[in-house]
């Protein structure tokens, strides 16, 4: 596990837009967010930040190939980085309105002694329950709980040997393999207003975010 700590500030990121958009019910690379593409605004908020470099994965201009899994398109997004940055950012295009301030945020915490990864999370405020089928089968306490978002920031080497480690592993962030791999993770302040686009209702809601002057 990489110790090596970024002292010049310069990170790199990686915008993952690949993916079929099963539950939204089409892919989301083709998405316009009060006019201007999903990824677009993510890729504007990361070159705003001052990233060395900004990888895209999907189906959009200049974009790498994705993979079958989100997964499969990190990886994707990992070979294809050419800058050599110390630190890499993991974002989701499907989160367009990350605030630079968050960018900022989580770059300046991954870069902390001893840290491999930082990512962004909000408390949870529904109550959250297990079942088996039908049936309920627990409460879970909820203040042990948080909601984790993009972009998520880590140690570049701390990354790439947590994805070497997982070749055929799924996770639903990067931070799952990192903290497999042993590494630390700390969490920052989450935004609420860095929504994911999953369901079609969900563009109308971040329509209203851009609408009230935030971010
Ligand atoms: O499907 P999910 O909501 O987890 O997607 C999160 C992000 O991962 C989205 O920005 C989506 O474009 C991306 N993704 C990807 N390649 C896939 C699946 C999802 O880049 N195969």
């Amino acid at each position: 596990m990489s110790e090596t700590v970024a002292s010049d500030g310069s990170f790199a990121a990686i915008i993952v837009a690949a993916g079929s958009g099963t539950r939204f019910g089409q892919p989301k690379h083709d998405l316009v967010l009060a006019g201007l593409p999903l990824w677009q605004r993510s890729i504007d908020a990361f070159e705003e930040a001052g990233a060395s470099e900004v990888v895209v994965v999907g189906n959009v201009p200049g974009g790498v190939p994705g993979g079958a899994t989100r997964t499969d398109s990190v990886r994707a997004g990992l070979d294809a980085l050419a800058s050599g940055s110390p630190v890499v950012l993991i974002h989701d295009a499907a989160r367009p309105l990350v605030r630079v301030s968050l960018i900022e945020a989580v770059v300046s915490a991954v870069t902390g002694a001893g840290v491999q990864g930082a990512i962004p999370a909000i408390p949870v405020t529904d109550t959250i329950k297990k079942r088996d089928g039908r049936r309920v089968s627990g409460t879970v306490d909820r203040s042990e709980l948080v909601a984790v978002q993009t972009p998520q920031g880590f140690l570049t080497d701390a990354l790439v040997d947590a994805y070497r480690m997982s070749p055929t592993d799924d996770a639903t962030d990067d931070s799952a393999l990192v903290e497999r791999n042993g590494g630390t993770v700390v969490i920052v302040d989450g935004d609420r207003s860095n929504i994911k686009i999953t369901f079609p209702g969900d563009l109308t809601i971040a329509e209203a975010i851009l609408a009230a002057g935030t971010p």
